[in-house]
């Protein structure tokens, strides 16, 4: 089973490994322009080593190989290679730009301007935070590099000194792992976290792994049993069933659900569980009928996450079965689809659009996530209990009619955010629809909130009474500087003689 701690420490460091995973995984990308990137990269980074004495090239590699098995596409792969050529080699982005044109340099821009911050408390977790999200709002790609450079660096986390260890696990923990969770990515979000717990809680980890491989050599046998059992039992039926494999429980969510089950591993059911693939909907409650009807399932334990999706997204019929020598298993049962969301989050729903750029399907209510994704990450009391600061509590994220996020004060009016879209815009701007209800321009906006300006070629300039309630420097400025004279002048004891 591939989880966080086997994965293949030697195969890092080779571009035969990065196609190969390329070919395996069909995707749609020229391995010719990945092997020119790796050269260029391999060159850049020329003599420079790790800390864990691996050429960095290793670091590039390792990065663009995870991002390939996330299905990511071929700019990003090629970007995961590039990441850290601007920042740490001689060569610049505008090198980047030239060889491999403006999305990759735009995506290693991204990466390069998330930057090397160092996380100290609350004032640098704010300033992360909010650079993850411009990022991310900017192009939702840059995150799954900086995700894949990070699983990189938590790899060789043992070759850093225990300061810097503990510094890059935390904020993992605390960062990282909450916005692949919100973003669906939960095999990503499972490794960030197994290899954090390692380092920042390293006694607790090493006693619960020794607890759990005791328990997984015990069950291995009842697994491979129960499998060919409803193996046998759904195909009788004619059920297609397309994979049906173990599964374990990520190492740190059972820690954390340990703590509210007196720490007893006995009173937790689904430490495994076995994961049934079927094609539809209809053969999920299919399969679900079959195993009942044949192996007594335990009293409370059946969750239909079909029909109720998790907050996340997740979907799959979940229930715990006594197997005939009478222990309790989980059993999880959802289609392909679901399979594919599960494991790759929204990496699952690209789409490349007529001119070949990538899309995110419902781009719109994925934006929307953007400002869901900052209340959950505020409330989460595991993160953040004693910390009483709104992350945002300065900016607000809203959004045009097209999707693109604009990043504003808090407290920002329609007219401040048609400044920022254009100063044409703002001069002629007669009122606003927030979230496609006429408001006015004075209108206070909230994250998350699409705004849309109706504007009136014929006006001839802004009005001076906006700068009551402008929030933007910018707006301030331009509203002052475009007002036609004419209007100075005709109010009443402005005029001069
Ligand atoms: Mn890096």
């Amino acid at each position: 089973m591939f989880n966080a701690f086997n994965y293949p420490k030697r195969a890092m460091a080779s571009i035969t490994e990065l196609i190969k995973i390329i070919e395996r995984e069909k995707l749609n990308v020229d391995t010719d322009l990945v092997r020119l990137a790796y050269e260029f990269a391999k060159k850049a980074h020329e003599g420079q080593k790790r800390k864990s004495g691996e050429p960095y090239i290793s670091h590039s590699l390792g990065t663009a190989m995870t991002l390939a098995r996330y299905h990511l596409d071929q700019d990003t792969i090629i970007a995961g290679l590039l990441h850290d050529v601007p920042e740490d080699t001689d060569y610049s982005l505008d090198d980047v730009k030239r060889e491999f044109g403006d999305d990759v340099a735009h995506l290693v821009e991204g990466i390069t301007k998330l930057g090397k911050l160092k996380y100290r408390g609350i004032e640098r977790y704010i300033e992360n935070l909010r650079k993850m999200f411009i990022a991310m709002a900017s192009d939702i790609r840059v995150i799954f590099i900086k995700f894949a450079d990070r699983l990189y660096n938590l790899r060789t986390l043992y070759a850093l000194p225990p300061k810097k260890q503990e510094r890059i696990a935390r904020e993992t923990l605390e960062i990282y792992a909450p916005i692949a969770n919100r973003l669906g990515i939960w095999q990503m979000k499972g490794q960030l976290e197994d290899l954090s717990f390692k380092y920042l809680y390293p006694k607790e980890f090493s006693s619960l792994r020794e607890e759990l491989d005791k328990y997984y050599s015990e069950r291995e046998e009842l697994l491979k049993h129960a499998r060919r059992r409803i193996y046998a039992e759904l195909k009788k039926v004619h059920l297609d069933v397309m994979e049906i494999s173990g599964r374990t429980k990520d190492i740190w969510s059972l820690y954390k659900k340990l703590q509210t089950h007196n720490n007893d591993l006995k009173s937790i059911h689904d430490i495994v569980a076995l994961r049934v693939v079927v094609p539809t909907i209809a053969d999920c409650y299919q399969a679900l009928g079959v195993i009942h009807s044949r192996w007594r399932p335990m009293p409370n334990r059946f969750k239909d996450y079909i029909a109720q999706p998790k907050p996340n997204g997740y979907q799959s019929l979940h229930t715990t079965i006594f197997t005939d020598d009478g222990k309790a298993i989980e059993i999880q049962i959802r289609t392909a689809d679901m399979h594919k969301t599960a494991e790759y989050g929204i990496a699952a729903h690209w789409h490349y659009d007529e001119r070949g750029s990538i899309m995110l399907d419902k781009k719109f209510e994925w934006m929307q996530e953007l400002s869901k994704m900052q209340q959950e990450l505020i409330s989460d009391k595991t993160y953040l209990d004693s910390i009483k600061i709104d992350v945002f509590q300065d900016r607000i994220f809203v959004f045009t009619p097209k999707g693109d996020v604009i990043d504003l004060p808090e407290n920002a009016t329609p007219v401040d955010f048609a400044y920022h879209i254009h100063t044409d815009i703002g001069n002629t701007a007669t009122a606003a629809r927030v979230n496609n209800q006429l408001a006015s321009l004075d209108t206070e906006l909230q994250s998350g909130d699409m705004v849309e300006i109706i504007t009136d070629k014929k006006r001839k300039g802004p009005n001076r009474d906006w700068l009551k309630f402008v929030k933007t420097t910018a707006a301030r400025e331009k509203i002052k500087n475009a007002a036609p004279k004419g209007i100075f002048s005709s109010i009443p004891g402005l005029r001069r003689f």
